[in-house]
C-alpha cells in the first residue's frame, strides 16, 4: 500500500519548507520530500573540509533581505533561531590607490566617501537614494502580489488584472516614466545618467548583474539592481542586506524547525522521480526507489525543467506550456568560492587586519563598470573571465559560530565563466580562475593569499549536480524581463498554479524569485489551500443540495 498524505511538497530548500509549514499549519498532513541528505536546498551551511571540521561556510547563497516579516512572524523563525546581522558598508579597494565606501542608512558619512571621488556625484546620491526609495515603494508591494493572468478573459483573471490596476492607481505619469526606465534599462546607462565617477558607478553596478547572464550594457539590468535593493515588500519594514547567524544554512533549519513543529514529516534521501498522474490531476509521486507516496496535492519546489518536463512530461502538458519551459533561460556563469582565512585582508588604502568597519560588509572586487564587462565579456566569448568580479563578504566578522576564534570566513561570489560550463567539471579551470580572483584581492589586500587556510569552489557543474540548479543559474531561471511577474515560470501560469490540477509551483522560478525570500513556498500553499477550501465547500453544498 502506498503511504498516504493530504499533501506532499518535493523539495527541501527552504521554499519547500515553507510551503509544507504552511500547509501544516492550516491542518494537512504533509510530506516533505528532499533528495540531499539534509534539507536546505541553496540555503546550506556546510563544513566542506572533511581535515577541518570546525570551518562551516554558507556555501552558495551568502545574505538575506527579501524574507517578508510576515512569513518571519507566522513560522516564529526567531524562536527556532533565525537571527540576522546588519551588513556593514560596501567596500571597495582599488588597485591604483584608495578605497571608497558606501552606507545604507548614513547619508552625512555617504556624502564625504562619494566626494573623495566626484563632488558632484555626492551631491546626487541622496536624489538617487531617494529616487530608488520611490521605486522601491511600488515594486516592493509587488512581490508579495500573486501576478494577474494578463491577457484572459476569465472573469476571475480580469479581476485580478483590475485588482492591480485599482492597487496602482496612486501612480503618476512620472513614476511610471521611471518604472519604465528601470524595466528596460540598462544599469551601466541609468548610473551614467546620475553619475560621473567610474568607482561610484562600479560600486553601483554590482547589483544589477549578481546572478545575472549579462553585463551592465545590458538592457534589464536596471530591474536587476532594483530586485536586489528593495528594502520592503508591503507587509512591514525589512532590514538591510544582513547575515543569519550560522549561515543561511541555520535559516532553513529554523524554517524546517517550525515546519516540523507543525507536524511535518521531512524525508531525507528520498528523490522524486515522477509525478503521478491521473485523470489530468496529480494524485502523488514516485520514488526513485520505486516507491510511491499518495496526496490529493502536491507542491514542486523544483528547477522548471525537472518539475515539468522530467517528473510531470511533455505528455501532460499543454504544447505551449512545455515549449515555454523548455525555453526557459538558466543560465548565470556564476562560481562560489569559499575561503578560510587564518586574518582578515589587510588592505593597503585602509591598513590594518584587525577587525574594521570595511570588513563587516561587501568587500567587492568590480572596480568600474568597464571592468565589470569585461568579465561578462569573456564569459560570453566562451572563456573563464581573466579578471573576475566578486560580490564577497566576510560574515565573521558577526557570526562567531562559524570558524574558531581568530579566523575568518570569506564568501566571495565570483562571475564569469561561460554559459555552458554546467555540461562539465572543469576542474582545473576552475582552480586556475579561484588563483585570478585571488590575485585581485592580492593585489589591494597584500596579505590576502598568505592568509588562506582553505578554499572551496563551486561551479556551475556542481551547481547543477548536487543542487539541482540547472544550467547553474542561482534563481531557478534567469531575472530577464521575459521571465518576471506574468511570465513567470510561463504566461497563464504565475498564480503558482499548474496545468495538472491538484500540482502547485512554488520554487524560484516563480514571481517573488530568486533569492532567499519563501514567498514562492508560502504564494504556492496559499493557492493549494484556496482551491482545497473550494472543493471542500462545493462537496459540502452538493451533500446538503
Ligand atoms: C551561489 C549562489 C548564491 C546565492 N546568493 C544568494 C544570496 O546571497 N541571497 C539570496 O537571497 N539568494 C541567493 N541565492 C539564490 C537563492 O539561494 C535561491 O533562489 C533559493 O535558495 C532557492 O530556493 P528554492 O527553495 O526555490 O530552491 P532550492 O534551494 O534549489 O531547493 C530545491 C530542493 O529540491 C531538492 N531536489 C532536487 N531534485 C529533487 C528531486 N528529484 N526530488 C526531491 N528533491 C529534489 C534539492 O536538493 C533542493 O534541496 C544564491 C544562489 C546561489 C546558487
Amino acid at each position: 500500500m502506498a503511504a498516504t498524505y493530504d499533501a506532499i511538497v518535493i523539495g527541501g530548500g527552504h521554499n519547500g519548507l515553507v510551503a509544507a509549514a504552511y500547509l501544516a499549519r492550516a491542518g494537512a498532513r504533509t510530506v516533505v520530500l528532499e533528495s540531499r541528505q539534509k534539507t536546505g536546498g541553496a540555503a546550506t551551511t556546510e563544513s566542506p573540509w572533511p581535515d577541518a571540521p570546525e570551518f562551516k561556510v554558507t556555501r552558495l547563497s551568502y545574505v538575506m533581505s527579501l524574507m517578508p516579516p510576515t512569513i518571519i512572524n507566522d513560522l516564529k523563525l526567531a524562536s527556532h533561531g533565525y537571527k540576522v546581522y546588519p551588513m556593514g558598508p560596501y567596500y571597495q579597494a582599488f588597485p591604483e590607490g584608495g578605497s571608497i565606501m558606501l552606507y545604507a542608512d548614513d547619508a552625512k558619512r555617504n556624502y564625504d566617501s562619494v566626494a573623495k571621488w566626484s563632488k558632484k556625484d555626492a551631491e546626487a546620491m541622496p536624489q538617487w537614494d531617494a529616487w530608488l526609495e520611490g521605486l522601491a515603494d511600488v515594486l516592493g508591494p509587488m512581490l508579495l502580489t500573486v501576478p494577474p493572468n494578463i491577457g484572459s478573459r476569465k472573469p476571475r483573471d480580469l479581476i485580478g488584472t483590475l485588482r492591480l490596476a485599482w492597487r496602482n492607481r496612486g501612480l503618476n505619469v512620472r513614476t511610471v516614466g521611471d518604472v519604465t526606465r528601470l524595466m528596460t534599462m540598462s544599469i551601466a546607462d541609468l548610473l551614467d545618467d546620475w553619475f560621473e565617477s567610474s568607482q561610484v558607478k562600479g560600486a553601483l553596478a554590482v547589483n544589477g548583474v549578481i546572478g545575472t547572464w549579462a553585463g551592465p550594457y545590458e538592457p534589464g539590468t536596471a530591474y536587476v539592481m532594483a530586485h536586489h535593493s528593495i528594502g520592503d515588500v508591503g507587509d512591514g519594514h525589512l532590514g538591510s542586506w544582513g547575515f543569519p547567524e550560522g549561515g543561511m544554512g541555520a535559516v532553513a533549519d529554523a524554517i524546517a524547525a517550525a515546519a516540523k513543529g507543525f507536524g511535518v514529516e521531512v524525508r531525507l534521501n528520498s528523490p522524486v522521480s515522477k509525478v503521478l498522474i491521473a485523470g489530468g490531476r496529480a494524485v502523488g509521486v514516485a520514488l526513485g526507489n520505486g516507491d510511491e507516496i499518495r496526496a490529493g496535492t502536491v507542491v514542486s519546489t523544483l528547477h522548471p525543467r525537472t518539475a515539468f518536463l522530467d517528473q510531470v512530461g511533455e505528455e501532460n502538458l499543454p504544447a505551449d506550456f512545455a515549449r515555454d519551459i523548455k525555453n526557459w533561460k538558466t543560465r548565470s556563469g556564476v562560481v562560489k568560492i569559499n575561503l578560510a582565512l587564518s586574518e582578515l585582508p589587510n588592505f593597503t588604502a585602509d591598513p590594518g587586519s584587525d577587525l574594521a568597519e570595511h570588513h563587516t560588509g561587501s568587500v567587492e572586487m568590480a572596480p568600474s563598470m568597464e571592468f565589470i564587462e569585461r568579465a561578462f565579456q569573456d564569459g560570453r566569448d566562451g572563456k573563464p573571465a581573466s579578471r573576475p568580479f566578486s560580490d564577497s563578504v566576510i560574515p565573521t566578522s558577526f557570526d562567531k559560530t562559524l570558524c574558531p576564534d581568530g579566523t575568518h570566513i570569506m564568501s566571495l561570489f565570483t562571475q564569469w565563466v561561460p554559459a555552458d560550463w554546467n555540461l562539465d567539471p572543469h576542474t582545473a579551470e576552475l582552480e586556475a580562475y579561484a588563483d585570478r580572483m585571488i590575485e585581485l584581492y592580492d593585489e589591494v589586500a597584500p596579505n590576502f593569499k598568505a592568509s588562506i587556510l582553505h578554499r572551496d569552489i563551486v561551479g556551475p557543474y556542481q551547481m547543477e549536480q548536487d543542487y539541482g540548479l540547472i544550467g547553474g543559474n542561482i534563481f531557478h531561471g534567469e531575472l530577464s524581463l521575459e521571465q518576471l511577474f506574468h511570465m513567470r515560470p510561463a504566461p497563464g501560469y504565475a498564480d503558482y498554479r499548474t496545468p495538472v490540477g491538484g500540482l502547485y509551483y512554488g520554487s524560484s522560478a516563480t514571481h517573488a524569485g530568486g533569492g532567499v525570500c519563501g514567498i514562492p513556498g508560502w504564494q504556492a500553499a496559499r493557492a493549494a489551500l484556496a482551491d482545497r477550501k473550494v472543493s471542500k465547500s462545493g462537496r459540502q453544498a452538493r451533500a446538503a443540495g
